[in-house]
């Protein structure tokens, strides 16, 4: 696709992420970055292109050791997962694509599957993340 704005790179399960996002994150660096990416991925729709690697959302967590993430078999896990799901759904091209494309597919995952990627993650227990699932408007431009 041709687009004039570079794709910003995003963890495919991030695009989970931001779905419960309550301004709660590992640092105060890590969440201002994380507002940041939020607004202009899930708020204003901006290009991204979807990997299973360290994305500009791990770039100010203190999670990040050199190029990995601490639990980064955990996460490319995570990530693997909803890939496989995007493209189950529909979504086979993942690179420079608008995120509504993203959430229009991941609309038509079950909440449970997209629990059962997430039961492992320490936030998950908080709850907010299991309830963004159950949500019907996942995608405000959607
Ligand atoms: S449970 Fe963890 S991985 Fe899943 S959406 Fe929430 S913060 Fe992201
Ligand atoms: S915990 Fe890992 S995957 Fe999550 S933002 Fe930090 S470095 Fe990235």
């Amino acid at each position: 696709m041709n687009r004039t704005k570079m794709p910003i790179i995003l963890r495919a399960h991030h695009l989970l992420c931001f779905l419960g996002f309550k301004g709660a994150g590992y640092s105060k660096e890590f969440v201002e970055n994380f507002e940041r990416v939020y607004k202009s991925v899930y708020l204003e729709n901006a290009p991204i292109t979807i990997v299973s690697f360290p994305d500009e959302i791990c770039r100010c967590c203190p999670n990040l050791a050199a190029t990995e993430c601490r639990f980064e078999g955990k996460v490319k896990m995570y990530d693997e997962k909803v890939v496989e799901l995007l493209k189950l759904y529909g979504l086979s091209d993942l690179e420079d694509v608008l995120p509504s494309e993203a959430y229009n597919v991941l609309k038509k995952v079950l909440p449970q599957q997209l629990e059962s990627i997430c039961r492992t993650c320490e936030w998950f227990t908080l709850g907010f993340c299991r309830e963004s699932f159950y949500r019907k408007d996942l995608w405000k431009n959607g």
